[in-house]
Parts: C-alpha cells; sequence; structure tokens
C-alpha cells in the first residue's frame, strides 16, 4: 500500500513535478549556478508575497524564522496575539529568548479582536507585534488588513506576520499593509517537502536588528541581507528544496495567482458544503474561517480517530484529527496546494462513504 494521500494541514500532498525538480543533479552553493537558481526564484517570490523586499530562503522550518524574528527584532517588549497552538507558542518562545513578552489571549477558536490590540499598544512599552494570519490549529483567519493597521497607528511598532499556512493561498499585500517580517514555511500552503522557509525583512526592522547585539548568526536577519546581494545564503540551504521552490513558484504564476486564490476558496466552500450537510458544525466563526483548512466542531460526538482510520484504511486518504488540546473535539481538512474540485470530491465522498458508521 502506498502511503496515503495527505489532507492534514501540513505537510500536504507533493506534486511529482516538485519531486522530480528535487532530484535535479546537485550544485554548489557559492559558485554562479547557485547565484542564477536563487536570483530566478526571486522576482516570483516578490510577486507572491506582493513586496519589492528581497525573499530571504531559511533552511529551517517556520519555527527558526519565528524565533529569529524575536531575536532580531525585539529591544524592550513584544505582544504576542494568541488564539491557538502556532500563535500561543510564539509567545513562550518570545520568554524562552529571554524577551519581554506580553500577550492577547483569544479563546481558541475565536479570532484577534483590532480593538484589544489597540488597548494594549496603548499602555505603551512594546515595540514588535507577533500575528499569525491563518492559526492552523482552529482553523481561524485573523484579520490581518484591520490588525496591520493598527499597529501601523503606533511609531515604531514593527508587524511580524506569520503566513505559514495561508502564504500563496491568499493575497497579502506585504509592503502596502506594513508588515514588516512576512514569513511562511514552504510545506503548508506551498506544497513542498518541509525545511525551507520564506521572509522578508522591511528596511526598519533591518535598522532595528542594527542596533541588537545578540542575534546570534543562523537567523541573523543582517546575514541574509549581505548575502542576498550576492545572491546566496549565509550558510549551505536546502539546495533540493531550492529546486523544488524554483519549479513551484514557476508553476504557481503560471496558475495566476488570482486563479490560485479562486480555486482555494472553491475547494474551500466545497469542505463547508460538506460540513454543512453532514450536520457537523464549524470551529471558527463565520468570516473568520480559513480559505485553507477546515477545523469541524466533533458536535456530532464521533469517534474521530476511528473515522480516520476507517477513512485511510479504505481509501488511502489522511485527515487530521484535531491539534493539541482540541484533539478529538475537533478535525482538520486541509484544502492547500494543488487540489482541485476533483480531488477534494474524492476526499468527501470517501468521508461521506464512512461516516454514516460512526454516527
Ligand atoms: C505549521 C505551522 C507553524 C510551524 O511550522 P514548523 O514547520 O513546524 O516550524 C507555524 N505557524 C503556523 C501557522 C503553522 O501552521
Amino acid at each position: 500500500m502506498p502511503q496515503p494521500k495527505l489532507f492534514i494541514p501540513g505537510p500536504v500532498d507533493v506534486s511529482p513535478a516538485t519531486y522530480e525538480a528535487m532530484c535535479t543533479p546537485m550544485i554548489g552553493h557559492r559558485g554562479a549556478a547557485f547565484e542564477e537558481l536563487y536570483a530566478s526564484i526571486q522576482p516570483g517570490l516578490q510577486q507572491i508575497a506582493s513586496t519589492t523586499r528581497p525573499v530571504f530562503l531559511s533552511t529551517s522550518s517556520a519555527w527558526g524564522v519565528m524565533e529569529g524574528a524575536i531575536r532580531n527584532l525585539v529591544q524592550q517588549k513584544v505582544l504576542n496575539l494568541c488564539c491557538g497552538a502556532f500563535s500561543d507558542k510564539w509567545f513562550d518562545v518570545s520568554l524562552r529568548c529571554g524577551k519581554q513578552a506580553e500577550k492577547i489571549q483569544a479563546e481558541w477558536g475565536e479570532p484577534i479582536n483590532p480593538e484589544a490590540v489597540r488597548a494594549k499598544l496603548s499602555e505603551g512599552g512594546f515595540d514588535t507585534v507577533t500575528l499569525v494570519h491563518n492559526e492552523t490549529s482552529t482553523g481561524v483567519m485573523n484579520p490581518l488588513s484591520e490588525i496591520a493597521s493598527v499597529v501601523n497607528e503606533f511609531d515604531d511598532i514593527l508587524l511580524v506576520v506569520d503566513s505559514v499556512s495561508s502564504f500563496s493561498a491568499v493575497p497579502i499585500p506585504t509592503d502596502d499593509l506594513g508588515i514588516d517580517v512576512l514569513l511562511a514555511g514552504v510545506q503548508k500552503a506551498m506544497a513542498l517537502p518541509p525545511g525551507l522557509s520564506v521572509f522578508t525583512v522591511s528596511e526598519a526592522a533591518l535598522a532595528r536588528a542594527e542596533s541588537i547585539t545578540d542575534r546570534g548568526y543562523y537567523f541573523d536577519f543582517l546575514e541574509f541581507e549581505k548575502n542576498h546581494g550576492k545572491n546566496n545564503t549565509p550558510s549551505t540551504p536546502a539546495i533540493a528544496l531550492l529546486y523544488a521552490l524554483d519549479s513551484m513558484v514557476s508553476s504557481i504564476l503560471e496558475e495566476g495567482l488570482e486563479h490560485r486564490y479562486n480555486r482555494h476558496l472553491e475547494n474551500n466552500t466545497l469542505v463547508h458544503q460538506w460540513v454543512e450537510d453532514s450536520g457537523f458544525a464549524h470551529f471558527a466563526p463565520e468570516g473568520f474561517r480559513s480559505r485553507t483548512l477546515t477545523a469541524i466542531a466533533n458536535n456530532l460526538a464521533i469517534d474521530v480517530p476511528g473515522f480516520i482510520k476507517s477513512v485511510r484504511d479504505k481509501h488511502n486518504l489522511l485527515i487530521n484529527g484535531g491539534y493539541g488540546k482540541i484533539k478529538g473535539k475537533t478535525f482538520r481538512i486541509s484544502n492547500m496546494g494543488n487540489e482541485t474540485a476533483a480531488s477534494m470530491n474524492e476526499l468527501l465522498g470517501a468521508l461521506s462513504a464512512e461516516l454514516p458508521e460512526f454516527l
């Protein structure tokens, strides 16, 4: 039996074209061929990120850059906006980096309220805010532009946005929204194997980093900037993943960003329809539901692990049984990456075939 096709919210299913790209013969990273590869990826990534800034490539999962952003940017105090497993963890990471940190804690399943952000920042003392755009653990998509405009009302507060499970699937106007650091791991919305992250850093954020002495080395934003000038990375990157990224960026632009955004919305709508037709409820409130995954409340009290196993064993398709403290109370279906109406309908058909046995 082959491995089940992944409809979990990351890593997601990887296309044959991506695997093929990864098998391109190896090159040294301090030579012309690498510089060409690096340079060829840039314009596409900048287009996807809606930025004129460079898009740096970090050989790490997203957490590397999430921690790096804290180390590079927080001088006084960071405000971590928490509403699920990843955003909650970011607060913990701020403390582990020895930084002054406070949080706004929304209930899991609820979005961050921009008014609460304004009230908190008005207390003063903050120089950085972290936001997870699409909280993958709860299926909540936070109101990014509203929160960004609140942060921009304050001078000298940098905004760091995690778009791990939304990058390239929904529009993120990085420059227009004044996002100082936008970061994403590639194994979710970009549908590549894990091990690489992409991120932008504004000039204001670089200036801040210059004034901070203990940035470390591996995630030092100034090292990324310096090497970018030579179409290179500070240390040896995951070159095979860069080949995959190059191929994926080309295919995203070939599809067209608008088409890609619409495809995600349509596929997500198919899942929503299935949720409602099956008598399930959404975990996230209307208006704040992710377009790249669906978190389903287990209001029918089914045996979630049993249901998932049955779908996997009989159909070779894998969905996820909920993350962290909402495991079993929710389950999650991803529509990230290369999915089509046909592939989503195949999954939903399999779910419908197995569900009656669990009701
Ligand atoms: C998966 C995920 C992360 C963490 O990614 P790693 O690849 O495990 O470092 C961070 N934020 C969000 C929103 C995620 O979905």
